[in-house]
C-alpha cells in the first residue's frame, strides 16, 4: 500500500508543480486554510492514549477463554487530535450549508434550522420507542399529524408512517399489493417499470419476487401509453411510474394509464420521491394511484445524504387501506394510541405485517411536520411552483450551449435534463463533473436517466437565490464552452480539489477497506 506516513507526508499535488496555482509547495502540504489531514491510524499510536486510568484491578476472569488476547490494533489519539482530525475531515467535504447541491433527483434543499430545533427538544429526542403509550401522546400526535397532512397533500385515504426510506415505502406499496392480490386468489407474476424508472424500483418488485418487465419510454421523455397498454393482461401484478418522472417530466397521461390498468386488474404503484415538483398543486390520489411513498428528506427538507437518515411514507387507495402495515396511529377525542396488533378488531385483519419493529424515523416527522406547518398550505403550494421555476431557468439558460433531449417536450418540472451531445471528442460528462469541482459545485447526477447518452441531471431546488442560480448557470456556461471546444485539460479536473481524479475503476474492483501497516 503507498499510503503516505506521519513522518513523509506528502500531499498529493504540490501546489505549484501544475502551474495553476500561485506560490510554492508549502512544507505541510496545507494550502492556507485548506488542511491536509492523514488517516487517524497515521496520526495516533496503538501504545498511547488520550486518557490516564489506573491499571484495572480484576478479579476472577469471566470471559470463559474469550478474552481479548492480543492488543485491539485501534489508533490511540488525545481528544483535541481526534477532534481535529474530524474537523478537518468534515472540511472537506461540500455540503448543503456551504453551495448549491444541484444533484437531480436527490432533491438537497436548504434544511430551515427551525426544524433542527424541534427535533432535538427534548420531548421528541429522548422518547424511547418503547415508553408507555400515555407517557408518549406528543410524540404520537406528531406522527398522526403528520400522516394527516400527507392523506390531504395527496388525496389518499390510509398512510403507513414507518418505512424508513424511499426504496423502504417501495417495498411497503409492493407488498401491500402482492397482499391485496392474494386476498382475491390472483397470482400475477409481472411489474412493470419504465424505461427511465429509478433503479430502485425494478429493484423492489425484483425483491418482492416480481418479474420486471420494461415499458418503452416516447421520443419525448414519457411513458408509451401504447406499448403499455399492449402488454396489460391478467399477468400483470402492477405498475411502477415516478411521477414527475426521471426525465423531470410530468406524465401527463397517468390517469389515462391507471383507468387503463386498473381495468386490466393490476395496481398502480407511483414513485413520489419527486413529490416536491407537484405539492400542493396535484393530488396523486386524483390520478388512480394505488399506493406511493414521499421521501420526507426530500419534499419535506430533512437533511439526508451521505447515507441517511431517511422516511418514506406510504399512501394507500380504498383498494389497498386494509393491506397496510402496522403499526398505525389512531386518535380517540384526544387520546392517540398505536395499534400494534391485527386483531386489534379495529378493520386491520387483512394487514401484511410490518415494516420495522417499531414507529418509523421520529427526527424526520418532527422535521417534515414542522417544515410542513411552517409553510401552511398555500407555502408547500409554492414550494413546487418555485422548484419548477429556478428548473425551467436552468433549462433555459443552458439549452443553446448543452444538448436539452426534451427541451421540446415542454415545461420540465423540478430538474433539468442534459446530454453530452457536442461534446468534442474524448471528452466526457465525467469531465465537466470533475472540472464543477474546480468551480465550488458538488457534480449533478450523472449518467442517469438511462436513456440520455452522458445524462447530466440538474434539480436546483426551491432554495436557491436568483443571484445563486445566475452564478451556477455562469459556471456552467463555461464548462460547457471549454467541453465542445475540446479543452484537454478538462480531463486533469479537478486541480483545485483536497484529491483529484481516484482510480474509480481500482476502487470498485479492488477497494481497500482496513487499514494495514506498510510492510517496508
Ligand atoms: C430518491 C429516490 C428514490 C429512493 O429513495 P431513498 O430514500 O434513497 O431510498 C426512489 N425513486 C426516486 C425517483 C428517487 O428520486
Amino acid at each position: 500500500m503507498n499510503a503516505p506516513n506521519k513522518s513523509g507526508w506528502k500531499p498529493e499535488m504540490n501546489a505549484s508543480e501544475d502551474g495553476m496555482h500561485q506560490g510554492p509547495a508549502t512544507v505541510t502540504g496545507n494550502r492556507a486554510l485548506m488542511l491536509e489531514e492523514p488517516l487517524l491510524f497515521e496520526i495516533g499510536h496503538a501504545n498511547e492514549t488520550g486518557v490516564d486510568l489506573p491499571e484495572p484491578q480484576f478479579g476472577a476472569n469471566r470471559f470463559g477463554g474469550f478474552e481479548r488476547n492480543a492488543a485491539i490494533g485501534l489508533p490511540g489519539l488525545s481528544e483535541p487530535e481526534t477532534m481535529r482530525h474530524y474537523t478537518r475531515l468534515s472540511r472537506q467535504n461540500y455540503a448543503i450549508d456551504l453551495g448549491l447541491f444541484p444533484l437531480g433527483s436527490c432533491t438537497m434543499k436548504h434544511n430551515p434550522r427551525l426544524n433542527e430545533k424541534v427535533a432535538r427538544m427534548p420531548g421528541f429526542a429522548d422518547v424511547h420507542p418503547l415508553a408507555p403509550i400515555s407517557t408518549v401522546q406528543g410524540a404520537l400526535q406528531v406522527i398522526h399529524e403528520l400522516g394527516e397532512w400527507l392523506k390531504a397533500l395527496t388525496g389518499m385515504p390510509a398512510v403507513a408512517m414507518s418505512p424508513k426510506a424511499g426504496a423502504h415505502g417501495e417495498l411497503c406499496g409492493i407488498l401491500a399489493i402482492r397482499a391485496a392480490l392474494e386476498a382475491r386468489g390472483d397470482a400475477r407474476e409481472v411489474v412493470l417499470c419504465p424505461e427511465s424508472a429509478h433503479g430502485t424500483n425494478p429493484a423492489t418488485a425484483a425483491f418482492a419476487g416480481y418479474r420486471v418487465e420494461d415499458i418503452p419510454a416516447t421520443a419525448e421523455g414519457r411513458v408509451d401509453v401504447a406499448a403499455l397498454k399492449a402488454r396489460l393482461g391478467p399477468d400483470v401484478a402492477a405498475v411502477m411510474i415516478t411521477n414527475p418522472n426521471t426525465c423531470g417530466l410530468f406524465e401527463r397521461d397517468f390517469k389515462v394509464i391507471a383507468d387503463a390498468v386498473h381495468a386490466a386488474g393490476g395496481f398502480v404503484y407511483c414513485d413520489g420521491a419527486n413529490f416536491n415538483a407537484i405539492v400542493g398543486k396535484v393530488r396523486p390520489g386524483d390520478l388512480g394511484v394505488d399506493a406511493m411513498h414521499i421521501n420526507l428528506h426530500k419534499t419535506f427538507s430533512t437533511p439526508h445524504g451521505g447515507g441517511g437518515p431517511g422516511s418514506g411514507p406510504v399512501v394507500f387507495s380504498e383498494a389497498l387501506a386494509p393491506f397496510a402495515p402496522l403499526p398505525v396511529v389512531v386518535e380517540d377525542r384526544g387520546q392517540y394510541r398505536m395499534i400494534e396488533e391485527e386483531d386489534a378488531g379495529e378493520n386491520h385483519s387483512s394487514t401484511f405485517g410490518r415494516m420495522t419493529a417499531f414507529h418509523g424515523q421520529m427526527g424526520m416527522f418532527t422535521r417534515a411536520l414542522t417544515y410542513i406547518l411552517s409553510h401552511g398550505a398555500d407555502g408547500l403550494k409554492q414550494v413546487a411552483e418555485d422548484a419548477v421555476l429556478n428548473a425551467n431557468y436552468i433549462l433555459r439558460s443552458l439549452d443553446d450551449l448543452l444538448d436539452a433531449p426534451f427541451g421540446a417536450s415542454g415545461p420540465c418540472m423540478h430538474e433539468a435534463l442534459f446530454g453530452d451531445r457536442g461534446f468534442a471528442e474524448g471528452l466526457s460528462t465525467l469531465d465537466l463533473a470533475k472540472a464543477m469541482i474546480d468551480e465550488g459545485y458538488h457534480p449533478m447526477t450523472m449518467y442517469f436517466p438511462l436513456v440520455v447518452h452522458g445524462a447530466m441531471l440538474i434539480e436546483p431546488t426551491e432554495t436557491e437565490s436568483k443571484a445563486g442560480l445566475d452564478q451556477f448557470i455562469a459556471a456552467l456556461r463555461g464548462l460547457a464552452e471549454r467541453a465542445k471546444a475540446g479543452d484537454e485539460s478538462m480531463k486533469q479536473a479537478p486541480f483545485y480539489a483536497p484529491r483529484r481524479r481516484l482510480d474509480e475503476t481500482l476502487a470498485a474492483r479492488k477497494p481497500v477497506l482496513a487499514w494495514a501497516e506498510d510492510e517496508e
